[in-house]
């Protein structure tokens, strides 16, 4: 199918974005194009105006600034996957972006335009949720920076206000002695995850001494697995303990049930994708 009509922009900076976003209704922004142009195609979105974000410099770069690694939201999955700074300073989130999709879609897709589009099955959220990421809105005459488990709020719905552009991902950089792992059951036509798993670990004197788990694909929108973490941390870092504790990789969420997998499955293969993740960290330990 075709798109319906729309304008175009393409600014070359944010400020410029910001005013064709508040002036027009109906706009919407354009990144990578992933996930709105298949959806424009098949008219379940039909904005007035497309603002084209790919030529604006200032979102482009992956950088470490002031104990944190900045990423501008339109550095591309590709990007992100290659970037050396992640993978000195967190691999985790590396390794996530190989994992999505495939060649094509890596070198177009953009990490801001995922966050926003807010899949439940996308692979960032489960990665960011575990590594405690932040991600800085801005709107004319101001922004806000949010905790990325507020952000995602549900299901294709997140914290962006109207006029608000998503500009950059903030990772804390402290994670030494931290290792980590991205696991995912991936839907075997898109590779959406069906269940993705990142966890993050270290091991102090034989125990757990820090344990997240961020989950994707399994409910309506990702999830740290609280429930897992309590049940690790503190106690011996030994395959009995994650066995455990992996067994609580859904308590509290519902989960979904589609074509793919009836929330029964869906639910028990995030147990094992926990402990296979976790057991995958735990094997990375220093
Ligand atoms: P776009 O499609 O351009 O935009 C998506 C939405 O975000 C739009 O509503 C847009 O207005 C909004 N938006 C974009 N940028 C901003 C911004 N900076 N601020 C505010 N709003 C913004 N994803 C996975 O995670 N895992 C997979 O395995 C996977 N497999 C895929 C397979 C295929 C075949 C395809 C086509 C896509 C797949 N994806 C997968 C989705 C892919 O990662 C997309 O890149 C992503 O969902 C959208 O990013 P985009 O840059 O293309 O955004």
């Amino acid at each position: 199918m075709i798109a319906q009509q729309f304008d175009y922009s393409a600014p070359e900076s944010v400020s410029e974005a910001l005013s064709l976003l508040s002036s027009q209704k109906g706009s919407r922004l354009l990144a990578g194009g992933q996930s709105l142009i298949p959806m424009m195609k098949l008219r379940l979105s039909t904005p007035a105006r497309l603002i084209d974000l790919g030529r604006i410099a200032e979102l482009h770069y992956i950088a470490e600034v002031n104990g944190s690694v900045r990423i501008g939201a339109m550095s591309t999955h590709n990007q992100l996957e290659t970037s050396e700074t992640l993978h000195r300073k967190c691999p985790l989130l590396a390794e996530a972006a190989g994992r999505i999709g495939d060649v094509q879609v890596r070198n177009l897709g953009t990490i801001g335009g995922s966050l926003s589009h807010a899949d439940p099955a996308a692979d960032y959220p489960a990665a960011l949720l575990a590594v405690q990421a932040q991600v800085r809105l801005v709107r004319q005459g101001g922004e806000r920076t949010v905790s990325i488990g507020n952000f995602l709020v549900d299901a294709f719905t997140t914290a962006l206000e109207p006029g608000e552009i998503l500009y950059e991902v903030i990772v804390p950089v402290d994670q030494t002695g931290l290792s980590s792992a991205y696991l995912k059951f991936q839907q075997p036509a898109s590779g959406f995850a069906v269940v993705g798993v990142a966890a993050q670990v270290a091991v102090q004197g034989g125990n757990f001494s820090v344990a997240r788990v961020g989950i994707t694909g399994v409910g309506s929108a990702s999830y740290r697995a609280t429930a897992v973490e309590k049940a690790l941390e503190g106690r011996p870092a030994t395959t009995a303990t994650i066995e455990a504790a992996s067994r609580l990789a859904t308590q509290g969420v519902e989960a979904l049930s589609d074509l793919y997998a009836a929330a029964d499955y869906r639910a028990h293969a995030a147990c094992i994708y926990t402990r296979r993740a976790l057991g995958a960290a735990l094997s990375r330990a220093k």
